[in-house]
Order: structure tokens, then C-alpha cells, then sequence
């Protein structure tokens, strides 16, 4: 038998002590090319059956998510290096998200709409096999939050995990199968974002790319799927304010600005890793925030005390740790421990101005900035001085402000006086370069279909 090579497998590495996990066959071009063919056949039979049966099976799927929750938990400890009680949240909203959609296949409803001479209706047809591309921070919902609704709308799917965290996506294509779902229906392939995502791209049968990662990659991904004219969904990056207002319950706001960026080390698109605050309180706010900084559980994922893991990877580790400069001013640090494994102790920065590339760029690790701004106008400006448009927050105790604010803030996902985590019935996406469409909420389903106007004349 020939051993594993860094051609054909990828090696895992255990993030929290840098060991070896173990190596994953990564998928050829062929294999892929073939698994599209076996879907598409899958396809056909699922969109045939009856919507209470493909309903009944997403339920058994969901069930079967459940019964596994330890054991995919487990699996993105070791591989993610997340925290135990963030991944068994992790396994159980990937449940709750194919029992949400579970219920979509019944609630397809088309339009009859009045015209003269006949009848219009309107059907919403699924689009065949859909390519979903996921990346390596949420492995398990963020590929959820595609594969249940375009399942729903009666599509198969495609699905490639990122190199470095496969195994969550490859034990729950595994539990589809197990659960009953048809074989080819849902399919997991592992491998390189260039040969397995690139494929997707350009293979004519795979009919939408459900795409979240860097924005780079998005658009790439969108100028390929131009040449067939092919939807695409993009969730890409984020710089997130956190805007909090001098009549705020600043103690409120103190405590939970940590959580809103360092959950996940960080590496989270809606990290609020922009702390906006009005000038009159801003050094107040910062001897609140410190403590609250300090106060960070740091440490092994396994315990369940531990509220931040270590970065993924070593390559990630880097990209973070070039953020910080010798002429960076660090405000203040909390901790991490020390030896093997990628820990970054939370740090909050003190950039001089708002151009700075720690205030411009996505670190997409444990690392804040705190700017100060004078009122509502520069809040909203500095708000919005940014590429992206993902998700952010504002603290005030005026309901008026609080809106006017949220209303001109260009960001698809904001709260009020919280730090509000993405709900699986609420829509979720970007504006501007923070990506394209909806994920998520009652629609999702429907963003997995294409609407067909038939016309029948009653002459
Ligand atoms: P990447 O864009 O590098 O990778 C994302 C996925 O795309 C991976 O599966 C990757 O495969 C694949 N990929 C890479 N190149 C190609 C290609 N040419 N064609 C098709 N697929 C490709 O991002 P990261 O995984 O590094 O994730 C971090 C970034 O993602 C951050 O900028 C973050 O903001 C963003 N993100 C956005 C989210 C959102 O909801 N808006 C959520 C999570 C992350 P491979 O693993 O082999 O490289």
C-alpha cells in the first residue's frame, strides 16, 4: 500500500498542542466530477418524492445530528481547537437548523396570480445539485446553514470543508447516510479549495456555489460563476463596529465588547473588532474594559470553564501576529497560555487614527481597536468608513438614536444594547464587500430554487 503524501492527503494538526491528528485523502478532480454525476441522478429521485417524505428524512437527519452531539463536539475540539461548551452548542444548532428547514419542503408555496384569459401560477422549481464551499472558523454550522435549506428545496449537494477541518463535515455526510438519506444526495469532499471549490465552479452541472470565506476567494468565485451565469451566494469578511454611546449602560457595554470579538479567538466575520466610543466617556470606558479583557478564560478547549481556544493554525497564527507591529499601541492584554499549540493572549489596541491597517483590516483574530468619535454623525461615519457591511452593535439609552443609528449603519446584521450571535430564523448576511444574498431565516429555502410562471388558458 503506498503511505499517505502531501499530494494525495492533507495532515491534520491539533491546534491546542500541535500534534498530529491524522491525514484526510483529499478528493481528485475526477472523483468530484464523478460525485456530481452521482448527485445529479440522487436529485432527480429526491425532487420526485413526495414533500412530506423529504421532510420526514431532514427530521431523521436532524436527529441523528442530535444523537451525535458529543461526538461532533469532540471532533471540532480537537480539530478547530473551539471551546467544549461553544462546540456542543455548534453540533446542536446544526440540529436546529435541519429541523427548522425540515418543515420548508411542505411550505414551497408558488403565487397564483390574476390575469385574463386563464390562470398564472408560480412554482418553485429546485435547481439541481448545488456546490457549497465552506471555511475553516464555524466548520460544522456555517456548512448547515447551507446544506439544510438547499436540501429542503430539493436540491443535492456538494459540500468541500476547508482543508485544515474536515472531519465535523465528513462525520455529518456520514450521518446522512446513516439516517436514511438517499446515497448521492449529500456529499462531502474533501480536499483543496483550488481543485475541489474550483470544480464546482466550472462544472456545468453544479447549478448555484453557496460560498463563505475571505473576500478574495468571493470574488473569484463570482467572476468564475460568470461565465455560466451561475447564482452564487457569498458570505465573506467583516470589520464590525461596536458604537457605544456616552448615555449607554457603559458597565453593560464594558462586559460584553470582549465576548462580541474574542469569541472563537476571534476568527468569527461578526467579531465586533471595531470599538467605536463617544469621546466624553472613552477613557472611562477603557478602565471598564479592562478588567473585563483580563477577565477572558483562556485555555484548554476540553475544560468547560475555557471561554477562547487557540487559533486554528500555525499559517493563521502568523497572519495574525503581523498585525502587531513594533510601533503598534497595545492598550492592554489578557492571556493565553504558554508552550505548544497558537495562542494569542486578547489584545486591545489604541490605534492613532482610523486608516491604520489594524482598524482597516480584517485580523480575524483576538485583537480589538477602540477609537473614540464626538456624536452621532462621526459615530455613523467611522461606522461606515469600511469595505464591509457584515453585522455590528449599538449601545444607547435613546430608542430614537438607537434607530436612526442602526438605520444608517450599512451592515446586514446589528443590535441594540446586545452582541446578538446569528439566529438560524432571522436572515443573515452582508452589505457592500461582506457578500451577496441572504443565508438563513424563513426564505432560505426559496434562495435554492428558480420561479417557474406557467400560464394556463381557460379558452
Ligand atoms: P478562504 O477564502 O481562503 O477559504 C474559504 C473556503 O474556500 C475554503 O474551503 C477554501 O479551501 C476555499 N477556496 C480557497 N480558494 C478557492 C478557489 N480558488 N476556488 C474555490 N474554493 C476556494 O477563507 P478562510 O477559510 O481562510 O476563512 C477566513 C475568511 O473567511 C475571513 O476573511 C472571514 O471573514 C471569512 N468568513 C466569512 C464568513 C461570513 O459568513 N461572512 C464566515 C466565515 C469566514 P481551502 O481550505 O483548501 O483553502
Amino acid at each position: 500500500m503506498t503511505p499517505p503524501t502531501e499530494t494525495t492527503h492533507t495532515t491534520l494538526i491539533n491546534p491546542t498542542d500541535e500534534s498530529v491528528l491524522r491525514t484526510v485523502e483529499r478528493t481528485t478532480l475526477a472523483q468530484v466530477d464523478d460525485a456530481i454525476s452521482h448527485a445529479m441522478s440522487a436529485q432527480r429521485a429526491w425532487a420526485a418524492l413526495p414533500p412530506a417524505e423529504r421532510a420526514t428524512a431532514i427530521r431523521r437527519f436532524a436527529d441523528a445530528v442530535g444523537a451525535a452531539n458529543e461526538e461532533l463536539a469532540q471532533l471540532e475540539v480537537a480539530n478547530s481547537g473551539h471551546p467544549i461548551t461553544q462546540a456542543r452548542w455548534e453540533a446542536g444548532h446544526v440540529r436546529d437548523v435541519l429541523n427548522y428547514y425540515a418543515a420548508a419542503p411542505e411550505r414551497m408555496i408558488g403565487k397564483q396570480i390574476p390575469v385574463a384569459g386563464g390562470i398564472d401560477v408560480t412554482f418553485l422549481e429546485p435547481l439541481g445539485v448545488v456546490g457549497i464551499i465552506v471555511p475553516w472558523n464555524f466548520p460544522m454550522t456555517i456548512a448547515s446553514w447551507g446544506f439544510a435549506p438547499a436540501l429542503a428545496a430539493g436540491n443535492a449537494v456538494v459540500l468541500k470543508p476547508a482543508e485544515w477541518t474536515p472531519l465535523t463535515a465528513i462525520r455529518l455526510g456520514e450521518l446522512a447516510l446513516e439516517s436514511g438519506l438517499p446515497e448521492g444526495l449529500f456529499q462531502v469532499l474533501p480536499g483543496k479549495g483550488s481543485v475541489v471549490g474550483d470544480r464546482f465552479v466550472t462544472n456545468e452541472n453544479v447549478k448555484k456555489i453557496v460560498f463563505t470565506g475571505s473576500t478574495d476567494v468571493g470574488k473569484q468565485i463570482m467572476a468564475g460563476c460568470s461565465h455560466q451565469v451561475k447564482p452564487v451566494t457569498l458570505e465573506l469578511g467583516g470589520k464590525s463596529a461596536n458604537v457605544i454611546f456616552a448615555d449607554s449602560d457603559l458597565e453593560k457595554a464594558a462586559a460584553t465588547a470582549p465576548y462580541s470579538v474574542f469569541e472563537n479567538a476571534g476568527q468569527d466575520c461578526c467579531a465586533r473588532s471595531r470599538i467605536l466610543v463617544e469621546r466624553s466617556v472613552f477613557d472611562r470606558f477603557l478602565e471598564l474594559l479592562e478588567p473585563a479583557v483580563k477577565g477572558v478564560v483562556v485555555g484548554a478547549p476540553s475544560d468547560e470553564a475555557t471561554e477562547m481556544g487557540p487559533l486554528v493554525s500555525k499559517v493563521h497564527f502568523d497572519s495574525v501576529s503581523s498585525f502587531m507591529a513594533d510601533d503598534t499601541r497595545v492598550a492592554f492584554r489578557g492571556s493565553a497560555p504558554s508552550g505548544p499549540g497558537f495562542w494569542f493572549a486578547p489584545t486591545v489596541l489604541l490605534p492613532k487614527s482610523s486608516n491604520e491597517r489594524v482598524v482597516t483590516d480584517e485580523i480575524f483574530g483576538p485583537v480589538v481597536t477602540v477609537l473614540p468619535f464626538e456624536d452621532e454623525a462621526d459615530a455613523i461615519r467611522l461606522a461606515n468608513s469600511s469595505i464591509y457591511g457584515l453585522s455590528g452593535s449599538i449601545w444607547t439609552r435613546d430608542i430614537g438614536k438607537a434607530l436612526r443609528v442602526t438605520r444608517a449603519v450599512e451592515s446586514g446584521n446589528l443590535s441594540v444594547n446586545s452582541h446578538s450571535s446569528v439566529r438560524y430564523t432571522t436572515p443573515f448576511g452582508g452589505f457592500k464587500q461582506s457578500g451577496l444574498g441572504r443565508e438563513l431565516g424563513p426564505d432560505a429555502a426559496t434562495a435554492f430554487t428558480e420561479t417557474k410562471n406557467v400560464f394556463i388558458s381557460t379558452d
